[in-house]
């Protein structure tokens, strides 16, 4: 990271994006000096040398040019806080790693490459990883340099440098783009949008606003825009210049899209592309096993768009398609036996991802709850058609049972016990199906944990 030499910048937040913010800018030649309000984090920035400066202390600001702040820390909503406060008011520039990596690319080496490397950032609320993670494999697949990184994958400032040519990828949530003050990729990707993270933005319209900024900010060359709710639709307007024009391609699963423009949309199981009014490509997704249920081919449409925005044919964009394993805790797959299907979704941590996994699959025993989120199941009415009966666990067991009424339910409590009780119910045909609908944080440290903790349930259970 270049642009502080010779200056003094503050971290705040000693995870991992932290950390690597420290590391890049020594090496572009500032001083980082770090804080965390955790002696965890605080202790992991002394072991490799890193100064310490609580900056919540009057005059921590003095003689410093920036501060970069880690995305896991909340800086306005619910409360500002107080670290970031005192930047503010000291009129210090606020940043985190994201701004830090766009603000290098202009001023670094790369650029003299004769193919100076590409920015594809994905947003949105759902399918982010999955699509950044596909976006990825099709690009490797091609024979294309590319790397992954962001909220996925490696953080940004411990990227390899770029070779000629290559893409990277970043899959950006929210909190990463609401930060960073550079935003400039090269293809911008929005999947979709549905309430979450509401605390943190101040209510729906700051989230929205969140993830506009990747492309009101960095007015990308192209933009990959989900059109199946309002928002999208808007954006979609805002960013095109008329009837025609291919700087956007409109994605949708469910609808058909064409008209002038250029769009990819997923209906009844197949891909189909538009330009001009002219249909470029079909691609049957039904068979594709790393990409099960209309949100996967949602994702698919989104990877498709931006690759093809790349230059790629239809004909490698399936190929790799077919290869792709999906995600682990993403519909993944992790057993089947006597007829029935085990599938982790742990990542579904709200009501609308898991709307989508109860979609994707036939009679389901669903086992569901953790740390809910506000409203809880309430808007999944419309999705229980295929459960057979739900097993509850975590902290919101009860609220969900409420909301469940009549479709056949009971309360496990824990993850032994409503994969047991799932099992021994299941019949020859259903999917016993973890697709939580709340965050994990009541009875584990992450969704990755939660869905290792069912797989190896099942696993134990099945004798594998
Ligand atoms: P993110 O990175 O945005 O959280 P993931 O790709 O990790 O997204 O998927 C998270 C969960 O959301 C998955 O487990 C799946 O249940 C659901 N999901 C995946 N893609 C979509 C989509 N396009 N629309 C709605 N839900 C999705």
């Amino acid at each position: 990271v270049r642009g502080y030499a010779g200056h003094k910048v503050a971290i705040l937040g000693l995870g991992r994006s932290g950390l690597a913010a420290a590391r890049a800018l020594l090496v572009g030649r500032a001083t980082p000096i770090c804080w965390d309000d955790g002696a965890e984090g605080r202790a992991r920035a002394e072991a490799e040398g890193f100064e310490l400066v609580d900056l919540t202390r009057p005059g921590a600001y003095d003689g410093v040019a920036a501060l970069i702040v880690s995305p896991g820390i909340p800086h306005l909503y619910p409360q500002p806080n107080r670290a970031i406060a005192a930047a503010w008011d000291a009129g210090i520039p606020v940043d985190n790693d994201i701004g830090l990596f766009f603000a290098s690319l202009g001023t670094s080496d790369w650029m003299s490459f004769d193919q100076p490397p590409r920015v594809i950032a994905v947003t949105g609320s759902n399918g982010k990883s999955t699509t950044s993670a596909l976006i990825h494999h099709i690009l490797r697949h091609a024979g294309r340099p590319a790397q992954l990184a962001g909220n996925i994958g490696r953080g940004v400032l411990d990227i390899d440098p770029p070779e000629n040519g290559e893409v990277i990828v970043l899959e950006l949530s929210s909190y990463q783009t609401d930060l960073a003050r550079a935003l400039t990729p090269d293809i911008s990707v929005f999947t979709n949008l549905t309430p979450d993270h509401l605390d943190r933005h101040g209510g729906l319209g700051g989230y929205f606003a969140a993830k506009r900024r990747l492309f009101a900010e960095g007015a990308p060359d192209r933009a990959v825009i989900g059109v199946d709710e309002a928002e999208g639709r808007f954006l979609a307007n805002q960013m095109s210049q008329g009837p025609g024009d291919d700087r956007v391609i409109r994605i949708s699963s469910g609808q058909k899209l064409g008209g002038p423009g250029w769009s990819v949309f997923a209906r009844k199981g197949f891909l189909s592309e538009y330009r001009k009014a002219r249909q470029m490509a079909s691609i049957d997704l039904r068979d594709i096993r790393g990409l099960p249920g209309a949100h996967n081919h949602q994702n698919a449409c989104a990877a498709y768009a931006a690759t093809r925005a790349l230059g790629l044919s239809p004909k490698t964009i399936e190929a790799a398609f077919h290869d792709f394993a999906g995600l682990p805790h993403r519909s993944q797959l992790i057993a089947e036996a006597n007829g029935v299907a085990y599938v982790n979704d742990s990542k579904a941590t709200n009501a609308d991802s898991a709307a989508q996994a109860l979609r994707a699959f036939g009679r389901i025993r669903w086992i569901a709850g953790g740390l809910g989120k506000d409203g809880g199941i309430a808007s999944l009415a419309d999705a229980l058609g295929n459960v057979t009966k739900a097993y509850l666990i975590g902290h919101s067991a009860r609220e969900f049972a409420l909301q469940l009424g009549d479709t056949p339910h009971q309360i496990s409590e824990t993850m032994e016990q409503a994969v047991a009780d799932a099992m021994a119910e299941a019949e020859p045909g259903d999917t016993v199906l973890l697709a939580p609908a709340a965050a994990s944080f009541d009875q584990y440290p992450d969704f990755e944990k939660r869905g290792e903790h069912f797989t190896a349930e099942v696993q134990a259970r099945l004798g594998s």
